[in-house]
Order: C-alpha cells, then sequence, then structure tokens
C-alpha cells in the first residue's frame, strides 16, 4: 500500500528518522518542520496521513490538529500524534482536537507501520465512497459533530470484566455485554453500531472473533474497538492487520475509552451515510422517476458500449424506437393522471415482452428506446411486434367516466450498420418510427440498411 505520508517536528532529526523509515518501506514521504507549514502543505499536497508532534513552538500539535479538523478540505486526512510525553491528558486533549491516534516517542517501527497501514486501509474506503459520492475531499459538518449515540456490544471473558468495560463507556451509549463468543456474535449481527472486545481474555480466541466480524457481509463495516496487553506490541499489529479499527492498552482509562468510542461511533455513522447517499445517487443517475426504467442518460451511455463492442466482436446491435399513439390526446381528453398510468403500464407490459439482457429506457416523453445486443433487425422486429400486439389487446377504464380507454403503439426498428455512429444509427431508427406513424399507426417498420 503505497501512500503520500506528511512528517510534521520541529526537529530536523526526528524529521530524517522519520522519512528514512518511512521511504524504506516505500511510502513517499513530505516533510514539514513547523504547525503553519503542515497546515500549508496540508492543503496543496493532499497527504494520505500525516504524523504530527506535539511540541513545538509557534502552532503546537493541539492546535495544529484542530485547525486541520475544522478545515473541510483537510479534515478527511488522519491525524496520528507523536508525543515524546506518554501522559493521559496529552492523549486525551490530542483526541479531542481530532487526533485519530497515537504514538510515542522513541517510535516503534512495528507500532507505527501497524497505525499507519491500519488507517490508510479506512482512509482509502472513505475516499472511495467521497469519490463515488461526488462530494469531493469535503467531509460534511456532521462528521465531527453532535452527541455519541449508538448500541455498543462489549465483548469480555467474564460478565464483571464487561461490566467494568460498559461502564467506562460515553453517556448516551448503550451498551450489551457478552462473554459466551457464540451468543455475542449473535447480538452482533442482530444490529450494532461497534463492537469494543477484550482480546485480552483467555476464554475465547478474540481475534478469531474480530475475523468472523469482518468477514460476514451484515457486519463488514461495523466498527471493533480492541483492549489489547499493554506489553503485548504483537496482538496489537495482528488486530490492526486483520481489519480491527482501533485498539487501546490495558490499563484502560476511561477518558480514553469515551473519546475513541466517540470517533469510532461518528466515523461508522458518516460512512453509513455516504454509503446510502451513494446509492441512492446511483439510482437517480440512471432510472426515469415515473416508470422506473433507465433513463434517456443511461441509454445514451449503454448505446456506445454496445457500437464498441460492435466493432470489437462484430456482435449485432438493434434498436426498437416505441411512441404511444395519439398520447397527446389521452393527456387531453383524461388528464395528466391518466397520461401517467399509460405511461407506466406500457413501460411493465414492455418489459414482459422483452429478454432480460434487453436494455430498455424511456427516451423522451411516450417514447421508449431498447437497444438489443446480438439481435439482428429480424429477431428485433419480432420483439417490437410481441409488444405491439400485447399493448394492442389491453384496455383501461377511466375511473372518473367508466370509459373504456385503448392504447396503441407504433415502433421503428434498425440494425447498426458498420461504420454508423451512434447519432446516425438513432437517425435511421427515428425515420422508421416516423413511417409507421404515418403510414397508419399501430404497426412495427424496420430500417433499410444505411445508403452506401
Ligand atoms: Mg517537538
Amino acid at each position: 500500500m503505497s501512500a503520500r505520508i506528511l512528517v510534521v517536528d520541529d526537529i530536523e532529526t526526528n524529521r530524517r528518522l522519520l522519512e528514512a523509515r518511512l521511504s524504506a518501506e516505500y511510502f513517499e514521504v513530505v516533510c514539514a518542520a513547523s504547525g503553519q507549514e503542515c497546515l500549508d502543505i496540508a492543503g496543496s499536497k493532499a497527504p494520505d496521513l500525516i504524523l504530527l508532534d506535539v511540541m513545538m513552538p509557534g502552532l503546537d500539535g493541539f492546535a495544529t490538529c484542530r485547525q486541520l479538523k475544522a478545515d473541510a478540505k483537510t479534515r478527511h486526512i488522519p491525524v496520528v500524534m507523536v508525543t515524546a510525553l506518554d501522559q493521559r491528558q496529552d492523549r486525551i486533549k490530542g483526541l479531542e482536537a481530532g487526533a485519530d491516534d497515537f504514538l510515542t516517542k522513541p517510535v516503534d517501527d512495528i507500532a507505527l507501520f501497524a497505525r499507519v497501514r491500519s488507517l490508510l486501509r479506512l482512509k482509502q474506503v472513505m475516499d472511495e465512497l467521497r469519490l463515488r459520492d461526488g462530494s469531493g475531499p469535503v467531509l460534511p459538518e456532521e462528521a465531527g459533530e453532535g452527541p455519541v449515540r449508538g448500541r455498543v456490544v462489549v465483548i469480555a471473558g467474564d460478565a464483571r470484566t464487561g461490566e467494568r468495560l460498559a461502564r467506562k463507556l460515553p453517556a448516551g451509549v448503550e451498551a450489551r455485554v457478552e462473554s459466551d463468543p457464540k451468543t455475542a456474535i449473535e447480538t452482533v449481527e442482530a444490529g450494532a453500531d461497534l463492537v469494543l472486545i477484550d482480546l485480552t481474555a483467555s476464554q475465547f480466541d478474540g481475534l478469531r472473533l474480530c475475523a468472523r466480524i469482518r468477514s460476514e457481509s451484515v457486519t463488514r463495516n461495523l466498527p471493533i474497538l480492541a483492549v489489547v496487553d499493554g506489553d503485548a506490541g504483537e496482538q496489537m499489529v495482528r488486530a490492526l492487520d486483520l481489519g480491527v479499527n482501533d485498539v487501546l492498552a490495558r490499563p484502560v482509562d476511561s477518558g480514553e475509552l469515551a473519546a475513541r468510542t466517540a470517533t469510532q461511533l461518528r466515523r461508522a455513522r458518516y460512512a453509513a451515510q455516504l454509503r446510502d447517499r451513494l446509492h441512492e445517487s446511483l439510482e437517480l443517475a440512471v432510472t426515469d422517476p415515473l416508470t422506473g426504467l433507465y433513463n434517456r442518460r443511461y441509454l445514451a451511455s449503454r448505446l456506445e458500449q454496445a457500437i464498441d463492442s460492435f466493432h470489437r466482436s462484430g456482435e449485432a446491435v438493434s434498436l426498437i424506437l416505441f411512441d404511444i399513439d395519439r398520447f397527446k390526446s389521452i393527456n387531453d381528453s383524461y388528464g395528466h393522471g391518466a397520461g401517467d398510468f399509460v405511461l407506466k403500464a406500457f413501460a411493465r407490459t414492455m418489459k414482459g415482452e422483452l429478454r432480460a439482457i434487453d436494455i430498455a429506457g424511456r427516451y423522451g416523453g411516450e417514447e421508449f428506446l431498447v437497444i438489443l445486443a446480438g439481435a439482428t433487425a429480424g429477431a428485433a422486429c419480432e420483439a417490437a411486434e410481441r409488444v405491439r400486439a400485447a399493448v394492442a389487446r389491453q384496455t383501461y377504464s377511466v375511473k372518473a367516466t367508466g370509459e373504456v380507454l385503448k392504447v396503441t403503439v407504433s415502433a421503428g426498428v434498425a440494425q447498426l450498420d458498420a461504420g454508423e455512429t451512434a447519432s446516425r444509427f438513432l437517425a435511421r431508427v427515428d425515420a422508421a418510427l416516423y413511417e409507421a406513424k404515418t403510414s397508419g399507426r399501430n404497426q412495427v417498420v424496420c430500417a433499410r440498411p444505411k445508403a452506401a
């Protein structure tokens, strides 16, 4: 995993040391000698992670971190505070300033790389989501704000240890203690916002439980916070490498546990919001809201793809363009509600008569386009005829008047010619549809191949 890491320290030898170790692991390293320089570079060079010294003249690490997290442009970059002091107050002050993690000087290589890998993995996932969501490098305000809420499943070797951990959680979270691995998994899968697991428990294999939670699709994105033995660096590294989101060492400090829990819950809530928005925007981007069929933009992109694949493989591509006959008079006589009803009914009937692989969408008001990959003009004409006949068989009763409404549809069909562009192809199928309309409606007309 390669990434750009910004190392911030006021002492040159410290910078050189970290730079050498990170470069040896093939990370790209950028250095800054002060808090202010860090802010300048963070905005312009887009680092993937910042290793930030706490004690610096001028803007110290806490103030720098607060500014990084207050700026929408840099808020998403994970910050690891590097401190000479292993003081409880400093850790909590750092977490409250928005730091994602801590390392104590002298920096231990194993701890350094485990933390860096874990945070980079997290950032990769978030970047991917933000990119697809289209919100760019800007994290919304709510990510770092608001009260901490959520359901936390505490998994410990025995109920008493579990209760003790649960009491250290921030007020506002709902804790449930589990000491049996089997029921713990059931509780987690039934719905949780965070798992707090004691990896020092001798009664079960905690790492195995973490791996299980990571591998199941329903719990894959669930944040895991693990309690490890303060002396067992190996356990911490394995936990982070397994995908545990954060670790804290025994003895567990309640201020630190509360701060880390809050960070994980907020981050998870933000990631869930991104995932929801992404899902929604993907649906909106390709579908017509009235009929649920694909929209014109999506059809255009799929048509280009089909033409490309024809040029590569020579596989036939045909189009059908449907137009509902006298649609304007339906709207005029019975109102737009009736018009919408007819459009939806037509969409359903059409889908029912087409192959699953045909791409059908609403092309304009009452026009529908179907892209048939692997179909000749003859096969496409048969499909169009099936749809036309099915529509002609149907009747609709108008609720207000009790009148019976009959709808018919006309269609043009064309098969792609060698060397033809999308716009020429569409123009030919449109001309065929026009002919079907002008020569009596309720019929299918197949376009002639393009003149040589
Ligand atoms: Mg310093």
